[in-house]
């Protein structure tokens, strides 16, 4: 890890020579602009055919996009980066790209919702898909089909965050032509390297810690050259979801102190998570370095985020809502991996039967511990749990 991880520093930090230009500016030029041209007519001709690697129109290509495409596909050690709009973008143009009618998508371990309500959607186009959660590599091999041509997951997985063994399910998908793709929000490429592990393709939402700072929503997808290359044409250009050259530069921005954040997105976070667990208002604390088959993942998983969940000793919805309600250096809202603190709750006081169904337990409470200090998170919670009689 140490090793990867002063590598990886280094990246962010600018030293691989990515955002040196002609004037010798420390920050990528934003080039905002939505297309570049050309000397001659046969120059444009050739540049359309090669639109991938050419700067033509910025729903394709654009010089600050791709400065921050390059700094992604090395810190996951990946041949080539597309970034997105957003998370979501980056998602659907992984399936509508790489799948077609017939085909049979296995999603493993609890994944982010939307992501599943697309392929839902999906299957009004003829692709399938079913999940397996718990991820036990006899139930993956039970639930791979003829057809089955990808196999999605996450590990973390969302909302409680179990791990899936990477290696074992890369070595399930060799030989039958089903691609591997992970969600790698959680982890970053500073905690996690799928690729290095044999996977295809991994996905971000850079909305969450890569960007840093809740002020941007963007996406990425890493892999070989020719499977970028085949999203880019079939689904990239064609959907739309390209990412603009602000977005992409705080993007960037935010990539410089990605090591500082998550190193103390790691000790506080595992610092609540363990003042929580011993908390006897608390019934559970699902985070995946304080799970019992933490030792199998040690070279997995090199280090943890900061979002975690909790299962509190009520089921009571106004329960959990005073719980949260009384928290003051948490926000309340949706998304993580920000500076400032999150919390959220699925429950809604009326859904207790879907939550069971995807076996999310109802009393679950989700925090992401932002970057305040453990001690002052760790009294506010103190506090509001008091209030739980
Ligand atoms: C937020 C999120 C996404 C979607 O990203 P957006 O940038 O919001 O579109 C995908 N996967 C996971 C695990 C997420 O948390």
């Amino acid at each position: 890890m140490i090793s990867t991880f002063a590598e990886d520093t280094r990246i962010c930090l600018g030293h691989d020579g990515i955002e040196q230009d002609t004037l010798g500016a420390m920050a990528p030029p934003i080039v905002q602009t939505s297309l570049f041209a050309k000397d001659s007519l046969q120059e444009l001709g050739t540049a359309l055919e090669n639109e991938h690697a050419q700067h033509v129109y910025s729903r394709g290509q654009n010089p600050t996009v791709e400065a921050l495409e390059k700094k992604l596909a090395l810190l996951e050690r990946g041949e080539a980066c597309k970034c997105f709009a957003s998370g979501m973008a980056a998602v659907a143009a992984c399936l509508f790209g790489l799948l077609k009618q017939g085909d049979h998508v296995l999603f493993v371990n609890h994944i982010y919702g939307p992501t599943l309500q697309l392929a839902n959607r999906l299957r009004s186009y003829g692709v399938e898909h079913d999940q397996v959660l718990g991820g036990s590599l006899d139930q993956v091999a039970a639930a791979l089909r003829p057809e089955t041509r990808m196999i999605f997951f996450e590990s973390p997985g969302t909302m409680t965050f179990q791990m899936v063994d990477i290696q074992e399910l890369v070595s399930l998908a060799r030989g039958r032509e089903v691609l591997t793709v992970i969600d790698n929000s959680w982890a970053t490429p500073l905690f996690q390297k799928p690729l290095s592990l044999g996977v295809d393709l991994v996905i971000h939402s850079a909305t969450k810690y890569l960007a840093g700072h809740s002020d941007v929503v963007a996406g990425a997808v890493i892999g070989s050259a020719e499977l970028v290359k085949r999203i880019f044409y079939d689904a990239y250009l064609l959907l739309g979801g390209a990412l603009g050259p602000m977005d992409a530069w705080l993007v960037h921005r935010g990539l410089r102190t990605l090591p500082n954040r998550m190193q103390q997105h790691h000790r506080d976070g595992l610092g609540v998570a363990n003042f929580l667990r011993g908390h006897a208002k608390v019934k559970q604390v699902f985070h995946p370095f304080l799970a019992a088959d933490r030792s199998r993942y040690e070279e997995q998983l090199l280090g943890a985020s900061g979002l975690f969940s909790v299962e509190l000793n009520t089921e009571s919805y106004p329960r959990i809502a005073l719980f949260v309600d009384r928290l003051n250096l948490f926000r309340i809202g949706v998304s993580w991996g920000g500076v400032e603190s999150l919390v959220i709750a699925p429950f809604r006081g009326h859904n207790g039967a879907a939550l069971a169904q995807r076996g999310i337990p109802v009393g679950l409470v989700r925090l992401s511990i932002g970057l305040e200090g453990a001690g002052a998170l760790i009294e506010d919670l103190a506090r509001a749990l008091d209030a739980l009689e």
